[in-house]
């Protein structure tokens, strides 16, 4: 990576190299603009390499976060082909046992958030994948349009295809410690930008701490592990009941209603810790399995057994088979607020962007777009 930008000029700079400052340089540097990308770190070490890499549309808020998740998964799928990022595997599977769930499918598929989505019946899903046994399996919603790519790789890669075809520059290492255009001060002097985009993830006690005092931002912590390969590949990304109670998308359709009723009577101990099942494979087979949700302005960074076990019960119950032992484990954190996304003008010249949600791998390229339209438009 290119190290010696201090001194020089650029139309953009961008701080945070996270995948929303990335999507940031993209669509600046798609439009001709000299870019240069900074972050504090040596190498992508925050909420886009923790997460999942789980690119999903079915089941993001309706409206504007769903049209974001929409374009991006567009803009996903164009820059792995060119920048030879891996698709490990698409789709969704959401496999629902009460038949509160079946009614929110039901009315989910009547929305036009349905597009690429049907329901497989138990007899079904089993002949298309026999190793999920699910005894209590009463249907499935298949998705086509999810993709996931393996964020720890994937990062790095997006940013050396930026370094490389679309001469965006990137200082690592190094913080910024204060704008005032059009001069951005860092740890390691300064350089001149016409335009600064702030993407700092969930750090809101640097830059612009007073304005970020205002808005009511939190940070969520997650557990997270990796499972060895079950000696078969999953046929989508899979989710259980408790995702349909998380995510807006179908928990704030009207049928969810007495659906988050059966699991707040049923599975307290799941709702306590935010837990819901993702189910992810990577490409040697082993599995991405999560996660909890626990809000705190500083959370705790230590994995609670408890809490790993909630996640695997969830496994037995959704899958219907015994999870594979546990070869990793991590924690990861995300910024949160009521709203799904902070856009906000705090000088003239500087946008800052902060996705206040666990989806910015999925509508981070939409909002990277919006922020770059702010500053030049
Ligand atoms: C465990 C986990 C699972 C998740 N799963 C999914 C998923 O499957 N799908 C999905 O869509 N989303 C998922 N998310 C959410 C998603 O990962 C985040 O929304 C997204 O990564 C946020 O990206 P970001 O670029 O805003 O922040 P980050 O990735 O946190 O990047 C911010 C960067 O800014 C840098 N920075 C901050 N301040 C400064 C400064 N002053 N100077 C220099 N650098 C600075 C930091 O070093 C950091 O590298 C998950 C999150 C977690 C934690």
């Amino acid at each position: 990576m290119t190290q010696h930008a201090t001194g020089e000029s650029f139309d953009l700079a961008v701080v945070g190299a996270g995948i929303l400052g990335l999507a940031t340089a993209l669509a600046a540097a798609r439009r001709g603009f000299r870019v240069v990308v900074i972050d504090k770190d040596a190498q992508a070490n925050g909420a886009s390499v923790r997460n999942f890499g789980f690119v999903t549309v079915t089941g993001q808020e309706r409206g504007a976060m769903w049209s974001r998740a929409v374009k991006s998964r567009a803009i996903w799928k164009e820059v792995a082909a060119a920048a030879g990022i891996e698709v490990i595997h698409t789709g969704l599977w959401m496999m629902v046992r009460h038949p509160e769930s079946l009614g929110v499918l039901e009315e989910f598929l009547t929305t036009e958030m349905a597009e690429g989505c049907r329901l497989l019946s138990p007899a079904q899903a089993r002949a298309t994948c026999p190793e999920l046994r699910a005894p209590h399996l009463s249907a499935v919603l298949e998705s086509t349009v999810e993709l996931r790519v393996e964020s720890r790789l994937a990062i790095p890669r997006l940013a050396a295809w930026l370094e490389q075809a679309h001469r965006v520059r990137f200082l690592r290492n190094t913080t910024v410690q204060g704008i005032e255009l059009p001069t951005v001060q860092t740890s390691r002097g300064n350089l001149r930008a016409e335009r600064v985009a702030v993407c700092p993830g969930d750090d809101f006690s640097g830059l612009y701490a007073r304005r970020l005092a205002h808005f009511p931002v939190t940070r969520c912590k997650l557990q997270m592990l990796r499972l060895a390969n079950p000696g078969f590949k999953i046929p989508a990304a899979l989710m259980s009941d408790l995702g349909l109670g998380r995510y807006q998308g179908y928990a704030a359709l009207p049928a969810a209603t007495a659906l988050k009723k059966r699991l707040a009577n049923e599975q307290a101990g799941h709702l306590k810790h935010g837990i819901h099942l993702i189910v992810v494979q990577s490409a040697d087979g082993s599995l991405v399995v999560g996660d909890s949700h626990h809000y705190a302005t500083t959370p705790d960074p230590f994995s609670h057994d408890d809490v790993d076990a909630l996640i695997l019960d969830e496994f037995r119950k959704a899958l219907g088979i015994d999870p594979p032992p546990t070869i990793e484990r991590w924690t990861g954190t995300y910024a949160s607020a009521p709203d799904p996304v902070l856009i906000d003008n705090p000088e003239p010249g500087v946008a800052l962007g902060i996705v206040t949600c666990g989806a910015g791998a999925s509508t981070g390229f939409a909002i990277g777009e919006e922020l770059v339209s702010q500053l030049f438009d």
